[in-house]
């Protein structure tokens, strides 16, 4: 596979995205851009890079489709920014927490001085987890993104507050630990909640001193989330 392909079809998938409206954000739309897909793939699959679906990664996970990118990115966003403190549970392929990476800590602004920020990123399997590292290595993200083996629906209490929190699978309710975890200035969590197999909405948090709202997004479909607080 040429690469000259696999980006006219990274172009494609991005103009088919801006006419169905999962692109609007030009933060999101770069950093779309900018990560490689296809080296979060396993080889066999590396010329589906830009089709438009969840594709398997092992161990009966997945990485999701790349619009799952779109939305969960543009729903996060003001929080999502640069210099920001990301969480996100259910590393997989590293893909998502690359996008992430992207916009809080620019490739190109590697070397600027500005002060940049960081994804943690949890997963509970230890070969997806040797995956996602291999990956993130591969890319040049391994020093923008640290993945950490153990149960995300706890969090990752060393480094919270989080100004960002992506869930990228579905539990049966929201875990407690994240919301604690979320930053109390307009800190943002995105997280797929409802059936094991069946009906799931993506709900988002937003907290403030004051308040915490939740809204739902949307049906989607998304693998389990397990541990304590998942199934
Ligand atoms: N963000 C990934 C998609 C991962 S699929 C990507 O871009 O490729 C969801 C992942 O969540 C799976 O790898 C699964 O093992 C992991 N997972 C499920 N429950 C978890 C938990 N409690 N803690 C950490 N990871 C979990």
């Amino acid at each position: 596979m040429l690469n000259l392909d696999l980006e006219k079809r990274k172009q494609e998938l991005l103009r088919y995205y801006q006419r169905t409206g999962y692109a609007n954000s030009p933060t999101v739309i770069k950093a779309f851009l900018k990560v490689p897909r296809e080296k979060f793939l396993p080889r066999e699959l590396v010329d589906k890079a830009y089709v438009d679906s969840p594709l398997p990664i092992g161990s009966g996970q997945t990485i999701s489709a790349p619009h799952m990118a779109f939305i969960m990115c543009e729903a996060l966003e003001p929080a999502l920014r640069l210099g920001a403190k990301v969480l996100e549970i259910g590393a997989g392929s590293g893909y998502h927490a690359a996008i992430c990476a992207e916009i809080v800590a620019p490739t190109e602004k590697l070397n600027s001085g500005e002060k940049l920020g960081h994804v943690y990123s949890v997963e509970r399997i230890h070969s997806v987890a040797e995956f996602g590292k291999k990956n993130l290595e591969a890319a040049g993200y391994s020093d923008r993104v640290t993945i950490i083996e153990g149960d995300g629906t706890l969090g990752l209490e060393e480094y919270a507050p989080y100004n960002a929190i992506n869930v990228t699978a579905a539990g049966p309710k929201i875990p407690p630990p994240l919301i604690e975890q979320l930053d109390m200035n307009g800190g943002r969590l995105i997280i797929p909640v409802g059936a094991i197999y069946g009906f799931q909405q993506l709900i988002l948090v937003i907290k403030n001193e004051k308040n915490i709202k939740k809204q739902s997004l949307g049906g989607v479909a998304f693998v389990p989330l397990r541990g304590e607080y998942g199934w």
